[in-house]
């Protein structure tokens, strides 16, 4: 499987080669020691509204803070998790801090929708929507402010068992997104009986957008077809003037990239917003 998670140098990348390793071994090892140790943390990446460059919400990304390697990108450890039953685990420790971090900013007034990253083995595995519904309640989090990014590879899954997973925590308010939208193989008969209600188009249409009239003419036809279905769109990777220009122009609704900020940490998030919306 490939995921390139950012440029940050990854002391894991020889295990691509051979999946039963001795590094992958000693990964496992590390990840769940890490887990243990509360070592998994989270950042934030705001997402901007495209008209009125508001905050509207956020998207929670993994992050290992580990003791001598520093802080490593999921690039380097959701592979290995998912391959394990760690990812249950961390997808849940992940979920939590979340909801918590979701909770104290809403205590403070602010109300804000946080995205959390779900990969398809999470969602399969029985007693998925009992966690989150937990967690949720331990944390007092709103469900109605929680959105669960699923890439688009969960159409290969089985849509029956994924709906049946899905429609509790439909009922409670929770919504679901489309991740890296348009770069897999589902076709859309597939995606339509899945209870999404959001695209987010994936980052590689967005830095084709100056050079390239396909990329152009691909995410025109997404925000086209989002818009009659009545989806959201967050277009990711924004990272120019010139491609918010265009997503703007197109009637892109939210945005997220490097143009408006990094992922980072909660307590730079909460200073960030403060100076972003001001002007
Ligand atoms: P993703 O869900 O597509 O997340 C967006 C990734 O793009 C993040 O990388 C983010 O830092 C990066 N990014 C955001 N804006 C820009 C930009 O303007 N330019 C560029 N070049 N990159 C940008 P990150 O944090 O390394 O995460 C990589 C992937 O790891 C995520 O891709 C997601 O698939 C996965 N992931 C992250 N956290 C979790 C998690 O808690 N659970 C699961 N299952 N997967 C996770
Ligand atoms: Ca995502
Ligand atoms: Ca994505
Ligand atoms: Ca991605």
């Amino acid at each position: 499987a490939k995921r390139t998670g950012g440029n940050r140098a990854c002391f894991f990348n020889e295990i691509e080669r051979d999946s039963r390793s001795h590094e992958r071994i000693r990964l496992e090892a590390e990840l769940k020691r890490a887990l243990l140790a509360d070592e998994i943390t989270i950042a934030f990446q705001p997402k901007i509204d495209c008209a009125t460059l508001r905050v509207v919400g956020a998207e929670v990304l993994a992050r290992w803070d580990h003791p001598e390697r520093g802080l490593l990108a999921p690039g380097c450890f959701i592979d290995v998790a998912e391959e394990s039953d760690l990812i249950t685990r961390l997808g849940d420790r992940v979920l939590e801090l979340a909801c918590r971090q979701g909770r104290v900013w809403l205590d403070h007034g602010q109300r804000l929708p946080l995205a959390v990253n779900v990969s398809i083995r999470q969602l399969e595995k029985p007693g998925f929507t009992a966690r989150v519904l937990d967690i949720l309640e331990i944390t007092g989090f709103p469900a109605e402010l929680l959105q669960l990014e699923v890439t688009e590879t969960v159409a290969m899954g089985d849509p029956e068992r994924i709906s049946e997973a899905a429609k509790p925590l439909l009922e409670a308010g929770i919504t679901f997104a489309i991740d890296d939208f348009g770069t897999g193989y589902s076709s859309l008969a597939h995606l339509q009986r899945l209870p999404f209600n959001t695209f987010k188009i994936d980052r590689s249409f967005i830095s084709g957008l100056a050079d390239d009239h396909h990329s152009r003419s691909i995410v025109q036809t997404i925000l086209a077809m989002a818009k009659s279905l009545n989806y959201e769109v967050v277009a990711e990777g924004v990272e120019t003037e010139e491609q918010h220009a265009f997503l703007a122009e197109n009637g892109c609704t939210t945005a997220q990239g490097f143009l408006f900020a990094r992922p980072m940490p909660a307590e730079h998030f909460e200073a960030w917003s403060k100076a972003f919306l001001m002007d």
